[in-house]
């Protein structure tokens, strides 16, 4: 078993697998992770109709997935507001991909401040601050992968991959000027 997949277990105690150990992460190639089982839901988990892929970053220099959702918690929310959190190699691998109990559930983020992109939105986090530097090639490669399989699953048009400032105009630098968002379209425009 992938040890992405284990660490998110361990960290939130999904039911399914309290019998698995943890265990570093453990890159297939290149930074790549076994994807199929980060993006594997709970067995009993129905799937929501995707539509959108919200983009964010932490607009912190570091972060993880732990860090968000006790952050999150501290806010009064139901724990990590996002689907997915891509560490930077501060708190959390750099383009280690970390799915949250709202994607093992299909549960709405808390991410988008919009019931739509919340309730529709996969909510995906790149820990950093995009406004001072791009995101780091491992990150983007993650991403890149994430993206193009889920936007496969769920149908999702590359028009529907949006960052958290173009569903909030006005609202939000997130996620950064630095965040290559016309390349990732366009990549998944070329490979879906
Ligand atoms: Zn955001």
């Amino acid at each position: 078993m992938a040890g992405v997949a284990v660490i998110a277990l361990n960290l939130w105690k999904r039911p399914a697998a309290q019998a698995a150990k943890p265990s570093p992460p453990k890159p297939l190639r290149d930074g790549a992770q076994d994807l199929p089982s980060i993006v594997a839901i709970d067995d009993a988990a129905e799937v929501r109709p995707w539509e959108y892929l919200v983009i964010h970053h932490s607009a912190s220099v570091r972060g993880s997935a732990q860090s968000f959702d006790q952050y999150h918690r501290q806010r009064g929310w139901q724990g990590l507001g996002y689907h997915f959190v891509i560490g930077n190699g501060t708190d959390q691998g750099d383009g280690v991909i970390i799915a949250g109990p709202r994607w093992y559930q299909q549960e709405a983020g808390a991410h988008a401040h919009s019931t739509l992109y919340n309730e529709r939105g996969i909510g995906i986090c790149l820990v950093g601050n995009f406004e001072e530097k791009p995101p780091t090639e491992a990150q983007m490669a993650a991403l890149n992968e994430l993206v193009l399989k889920l936007s496969r699953m769920y149908k999702i048009d590359a028009e529907h991959i949006v960052g958290h400032n173009q569903i909030r105009r006005g609202g939000t630098l997130c996620p950064g000027r630095f965040f290559p968002m016309a390349d990732l379209r366009e990549r998944v425009r070329a490979l879906r």
